[in-house]
């Protein structure tokens, strides 16, 4: 899908509003949906390149069926930043498939799987936005064609983009990206 206004050669501006760092693989994740440009980085086939250079964790053992699993988890979070009506019930529905235990270092995967780690490491997160109020603060650009996830650190909260001018430079950016991947 072509978008007007793509940068021929810029540089590739940093995302405006990032997440505090424990939150930010909840950010990420939930940004995989990326419907500015119209991809789904969980669906689509560069799934097994974007979520390493993206998110940090190993997926080379994740399965299709995984792949789908772990999409509709996303699905489901990002309801729940969205505050869509019984999206936390649907969430928790999708969560029991991944337990946790208690570890020396915190809440940790009972499943020794890279599924069960990534999903494991996005529901500890969103658990401790919950926790201390952060998930109000994640927020989705009220921008129709963007929505995408951005950490609002505005005084009273009340950000409504995800960048200062509506969306410009960043969105620009993020479709330059994702065209050097898809020509890549
Ligand atoms: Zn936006």
């Amino acid at each position: 899908m072509a978008r007007a206004g793509l940068p021929e050669n810029g540089e590739v501006a940093p995302d405006p509003r990032p997440a505090p760092p424990d939150l930010e693989v909840l950010r990420r994740f939930v940004n995989s949906d990326n419907r500015f440009y119209g991809v789904d980085h969980l669906r689509g086939e560069d799934r097994g390149r974007w979520f390493p250079e993206v998110v940090g964790l190993p997926v080379d053992d994740i399965d299709d069926a995984g792949w789908r699993r772990l999409a509709v988890l996303r699905d489901r979070v990002r309801a729940v930043v969205a505050d869509e009506d019984d999206a936390m019930a649907a969430l928790a529905e999708t969560a029991q498939r991944y337990p946790l235990v208690l570890g020396p270092s915190g809440l940790a995967s009972a499943r020794d799987d890279q599924e069960s780690a990534m999903a494991t490491t996005v529901l500890v997160a969103l658990h401790a936005a919950i926790q201390d109020g952060r998930l109000a603060r994640l927020r989705l650009c009220q921008r129709p064609d963007c929505q995408w996830c951005y950490y609002d650190t505005s005084k009273n909260g009340s950000a409504r983009w995800c960048s200062s001018d509506p969306c410009g430079d960043v969105m620009k950016a993020r479709a330059y990206r994702s065209r050097q991947r898809a020509a890549g």
